[in-house]
């Protein structure tokens, strides 16, 4: 089992816009780079992994989500390569947390629903709307690839309060 180190914030490829992937020649590498990616988002308990998180300059995130609400419920994996939000509609104020940002969860406002264009690791492309927990995941994942993080969607009152707990956070950081 590999379990890559997650990039924390305050790391530069974090805050990249990240580059389109060319999917015949990452091919060869992909099983084998989606098993590392999985395996460390399951130990970190995370909801998904983008690249830059492993420290990788590629379009591409893995999503692990519970089939249902019951507890371990098993997990389904989407692998979303160049996506692309297509709409959006609905909004909601929820808590969120982040494997870079390890430890701070705060409230944000994410889309209800959302449509995403990618392609998955068949390199087939899809089209997939989601709700709920995936459909943040989706827009999570994505703004990661944009080199955004879910801290610029707080509240621009609470940022005070916000960069304090990264500064107490930080010194348990790997
Ligand atoms: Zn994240």
């Amino acid at each position: 089992m590999t379990v890559l180190r997650v990039t924390k914030y305050g790391e530069s490829i974090l805050r990249q816009k990240l580059k389109p992937v060319d999917y015949n020649q990452l091919a060869p590498r992909l099983p084998q780079l989606l098993k590392d990616m999985e395996e460390t988002c399951l130990a970190v308990h995370g909801v998904g992994l983008a690249a830059n998180q492993i420290g990788l300059d590629l379009r591409l995130a893995v999503i692990l989500i519970p089939t249902s609400d019951e507890e371990n419920a098993p997990l389904k994996r989407y692998v979303i390569i160049n996506p692309e939000i297509v709409s959006k509609r609905g909004e909601k104020l929820e808590e969120e947390g982040c494997l870079s940002l390890p430890g701070l969860w705060a409230d944000v406002k994410r889309a209800t629903d959302v449509t995403l264009k990618y392609i998955d690791e068949n390199g087939q492309e899809q089209v997939k709307r989601a709700r709920g927990l995936l459909a943040k995941a989706f827009q999570h994942e994505v703004d990661h690839l944009d080199g955004k993080l879910f801290i610029d969607l707080i509240d621009p009152t609470l940022k005070p309060e916000i960069k304090k707990a990264i500064k107490k956070l930080r010194s348990s950081w790997n």
